[in-house]
């Protein structure tokens, strides 16, 4: 075995911690958003298990494509690789904290496009079905959405020759800060205003969580809050108001209910209204 395929394997089994992490995490939030509750939802009580089905088929499926062809997905991208950050001459923390960006600055063009184009849209929707959004929110990804976006950011690391190490490093910091993004907690105002300026706050990101077009076409960002400034999707306050946003799809977009059948295959269904 190379040193190469070696990382690749080790990537994979770093990468299987996520999962615990997550759980921990949803533990740790969930007293936080009864104790600090922005939205005062009372949630349907099958929705925690149809969250879990779905990011369980999602894991599974990644899982699976992980396991046999991650590798081959791998060789065949470095067919197309254009230049090689982890092997340039700069300082190791300025290639790790270049790549953490690029890598974030991908996250954020796949958000994008999965509101632009149709199929992605699809397959994007059902994260947005959820109208309690939460923690558990985080983890409510169609299984086909997972695996397009591993893809995606793996191709442009592979063809840009972003480190492993900084992948991982990324997956990890992004799966803990995607469930506090998620979390129905309000932080002191003072506080989201400062660190907005750097990373997504959960007060941000449920903005896009928002019925309202064009609040729920804005804050993209998944780490650093900056690329929407950067980029004009920046919107700071839901116009209802932090308390009284209404969150979900607009009644033409619903998934015809939310259970995991429902859901998974939303992507496939045609489309009403
Ligand atoms: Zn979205």
């Amino acid at each position: 075995v190379n040193t190469f395929a070696q990382e690749i394997l080790y990537y994979i089994s770093l990468d299987q911690t996520h999962w615990l992490l997550t759980l921990a995490i949803v533990l740790v939030i969930a007293p936080f958003e009864r104790l600090i509750p922005r939205l005062k939802h009372k949630e349907p009580r099958s929705r925690g298990w149809v969250i879990l089905g779905v990011a369980v088929s999602a894991y599974l499926l990644v899982w699976i494509f992980k396991s046999t062809a991650y590798v081959q997905a791998i060789t065949l991208f470095l067919n197309f690789q254009l230049f090689s950050i982890s092997k340039t001459a700069f300082p190791t923390a300025a290639i790790y904290a270049f790549s953490l960006l690029l890598i974030d600055l991908m996250m954020f063009s796949f958000h994008i496009l999965s509101h632009r184009f149709s199929f992605l849209w699809r397959l994007h929707s059902i994260h947005h079905a959820d109208e309690h959004v939460d923690a558990k929110t985080g983890v409510l990804h169609h299984p086909l959405e997972s695996i397009a976006s591993v893809l995606f950011v793996l191709f442009f690391c592979v063809i840009l020759g972003v480190p492993v190490i900084a992948l991982v490093l990324y997956a990890a910091v992004a799966t803990l800060h995607n469930l506090f993004t998620h979390a129905n907690i309000k932080l002191p105002s003072w506080f989201d205003h400062i660190i907005r300026w750097l990373i997504v706050t959960p007060d941000m990101h449920r903005t896009h969580h928002s019925v309202v077009y064009r609040e729920g076409n804005s804050n993209f960002g998944q780490i650093f809050s900056f690329w929407d400034r950067i980029f004009g999707t920046y919107v700071k306050h839901p116009s209802s108001g932090e308390e009284h946003i209404v969150l979900g799809l607009s009644a033409n977009e619903k998934p015809s209910a939310f259970t995991m059948k429902s859901l998974l295959l939303h992507p496939f269904r045609k489309k009403r209204g």
